[in-house]
């Protein structure tokens, strides 16, 4: 009994130090230590605590974790460690850790957490992409780099004119794998890997698994530590979601009320296509409300200014579609609404989880038209639970098409003022 008891007190201490360790007691070097303190990051969040130990161990890992977890730090955290405390040869021109990426805004996003992490240390780290400039990269790339993220067209293209040398490589990471399935990389994938060294580290983050990541995630890592966050609830704990019922043609009014209403809050609005991004964006203009767009047909430039209007909040509303809106880390997004539900199940997880990252709370709201039913059904059937449902009462909703500024649609605008017009007509008349 006594004996028991020792052994559960130990557990108990054992739990509660695990529970409130903080990054100052993890085994890391003191500069990284001080960049973690400078970027807020005191503890780490439930993915970082469950992979960490492993990925310094030099274990292949295969990480189930939505964007928004601190997936990105889990991994850049213990590999800049490693790089730093391990310097490499002079002659050695070899990538030393390759981060393949499905998208270009990943890429950038990737590289602002690992140079934030490695601030202040002499490792090298290079993003390449696709629809930029070669000349630069490979200047870059021929003083040597230690950390290369990229999406995999310009990896491949860059290593076949030689500028990438893969044979020393230690670690190959790969973010947001579903997303590289769903894009079409699997070969590039599965390629890349003839040109790794015979020993190296394996590092497989996916947002979502299903038959065909599963295959693709053990077809590439060696008896790895699997870590899946909250298996039965794919969209993060910070996340409080909910579903209004209201009528296609309503949507922007409902809009429009939320945005003047939360008037200090970052929004992040999700359409299905590029066109009726744009066609939002000219519904809030008539009503005097400043949005970004983000999608497809955006050139590379745009889309950077476009992110660094919003990141700067010097306009909080950004209209986006599901494909470009992929990579987008900003912290303080308060809300997500899906203006339009998604036409994948899985995007609806990825969407969301563009707030309430890291340790911060977020609120997502979609905007279900009864046409649109069927395909809220099945983003259930794939959460595996209801979405909370956000009462409007009859009065409410007539309030909300009532509050509009839009000219033509304001009825109850149009009805006050012809009113008005009426009662000082008389007036006159009585005089
Ligand atoms: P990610 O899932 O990598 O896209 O990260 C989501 C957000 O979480 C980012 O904005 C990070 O800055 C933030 N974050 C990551 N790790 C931590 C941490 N340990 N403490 C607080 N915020 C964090």
């Amino acid at each position: 009994m006594l004996r028991d008891r020792g052994k559960i007190d130990r557990l108990f201490y054992i739990l509660y130090f695990c529970l409130h360790m903080k990054f100052s007691q993890y085994h890391i070097s003191d500069k990284i230590k001080k960049n973690l303190t400078e970027l807020g990051f005191l503890k780490p969040t439930d993915i970082q605590y469950k992979s960490i130990p492993s990925i310094m161990k030099g274990e292949d890992v295969l990480a189930i974790a939505q964007t928004g977890t601190g997936k990105t730090a889990a991994f850049a955290i213990p590999i800049v460690d490693r790089l730093f405390a391990k310097k490499r040869h002079r002659e050695n021109k070899s990538i030393r850790c390759l981060v393949m990426v499905p998208t270009r805004e990943l890429a950038v996003q990737i590289n602002e957490v690992f140079s934030k992490i490695a601030a202040n240390t002499p490792l090298k780290i290079l993003t390449t992409f696709g629809g930029a400039d070669q000349t630069t990269q490979i200047k870059a790339l021929k003083t040597g780099i230690d950390i290369l993220i990229s999406t995999p067209g310009r990896m491949f293209d860059l290593r076949s004119q030689g500028y990438i040398d893969l044979s020393e490589t230690e670690v190959l990471i790969l973010d947001e794998a579903d997303h590289m399935l769903a894009l079409g990389f699997i070969k590039d994938i599965q390629d890349v890997i003839k040109h790794l060294p015979r020993r190296y580290q394996t590092l497989f983050f996916s947002a979502t698994i299903d038959e065909k990541i599963k295959d693709l995630a053990y077809s590439i890592v060696r008896n790895p530590i699997r870590i899946q966050l909250s298996p039965k609830d794919p969209v993060s704990k910070n996340i409080d979601h909910q579903v209004a019922y209201i009528e296609m043609d309503d949507k922007r009014f409902f809009l429009e009320r939320m945005i003047r209403e939360k008037e200090e809050s970052k929004m992040l609005v999700f359409v299905r296509t590029k066109v009726r991004a744009e066609r939002l964006a000219k519904a809030m203009e008539r009503v005097n409300i400043k949005t970004l767009t983000m999608h497809g047909d955006k050139h590379q430039e745009d889309r950077l200014e476009v992110m660094e209007t919003f990141r700067k909040g010097d306009i909080r509303v950004l209209i986006a579609t599901d494909i470009s809106a992929r990579g987008i880390d900003i912290p303080g997004i308060h809300y997500v609404i899906n203006y339009d539900l998604p036409d994948v199940a899985e995007n609806y997880v990825h969407r969301i989880g563009r707030t309430g990252r890291g340790t911060e709370r977020g609120h997502a709201l979609t905007f279900c038209a009864p046409e649109e039913k069927p395909i809220l059904e099945i983003i259930q059937g794939f959460l595996g639970k209801e979405i909370r449902q956000m009462e409007i009462d009859k009065s409410d909703y007539r309030m909300t098409l009532a509050l509009t500024e839009e000219v033509n649609t304001n009825w109850q605008k149009l009805l006050d003022e012809a009113a008005t017009a009426k009662s000082s007509k008389r007036k006159k008349k009585k005089k």
